[in-house]
């Protein structure tokens, strides 16, 4: 599904993001990227979003090259393509359901598709309860949950979650990862960016770790080894 082909990035100021990247992800994997500040982690999530291209080598997504990829064929992409962000990113004045509606909106929903998918995508997120609150009426798990339940509502072939329990403690860290393997589990393709040791153990999936813009571990077992 995902191939990296020998992918190196330096930005402008010269700075080696990526140096000499390979890398395959099968569909319907569970894959966390791990490693410190610095390794190349946010380069590698950007590269696969196609908001930037590798200085060298190719970054593919289902063998189409996204640098030879038309600009009109960008947006179909990012559709199938599903992103959970550290700080969340909803918008402050909608609900959490009309934050989940307005994914749908902007990918062409009808009013019908709206009004069954939503609230069946935020009772798989255990938000039923809270589908009418604002997100400053939302505890940080809630907002993650709300998230993900936008990430996924329009069927994305893969999650990429970057850092997703960043902010969170460890009882919300614990469901969130739990609701990622259970959509990893209903067929989704997942890729999780950590530094929580605790989550990639629990995972027990595949781990890859970075440093200095390279791979240096690839475990299938969920070893976190830094
Ligand atoms: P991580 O997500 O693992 O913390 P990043 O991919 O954000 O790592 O960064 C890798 C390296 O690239 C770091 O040295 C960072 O400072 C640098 N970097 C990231 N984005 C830019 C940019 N737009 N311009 C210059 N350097 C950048």
């Amino acid at each position: 599904m995902i191939y990296f082909d020998n992918v190196s990035k330096s930005y402008p100021d010269g700075t080696v993001a990526l140096n000499g990247v390979t890398l395959s992800v099968k569909q319907g994997e569970f894959v966390s990227i791990v490693g410190h500040s610095g390794a190349g982690k946010t380069t590698l999530m950007k590269l696969l979003l196609g908001e930037d291209h590798p200085t060298t080598g190719s970054v593919s997504f289902d063998s189409v090259n996204l640098k030879k990829m038309k600009k009109k064929d960008m947006p179909e992409l990012r559709r199938r393509i599903g992103v959970i962000f550290q700080d969340f990113r909803l918008l402050p004045n909608k609900t959490a359901y009309e934050n989940v509606a307005f994914a749908m909106e902007v990918a062409g929903k009808t009013d019908e598709e709206i009004a069954s998918d939503v609230p069946h995508v935020l009772e798989l997120v255990d938000l039923t309860k809270k589908m009418w609150n604002f997100p400053r009426q939302l505890s940080g798990g809630e907002l993650q949950r709300v998230a993900i339940a936008r990430a996924i509502v329009n069927h994305p072939d893969l999650i990429i979650a970057d850092e997703p329990t960043g902010n969170l403690d460890p009882i919300n860290t614990y469901e969130i990862v739990q609701i990622l393997k259970k959509i990893n589990d209903m067929g989704t393709t997942v890729i999780l960016t950590t530094h929580n040791k605790g989550v990639v153990e629990a995972l027990g999936k595949r781990v890859i770790t970075m440093d200095h813009g390279r791979i240096i571990r690839d475990d299938s077992t969920g070893k976190y080894a830094l």
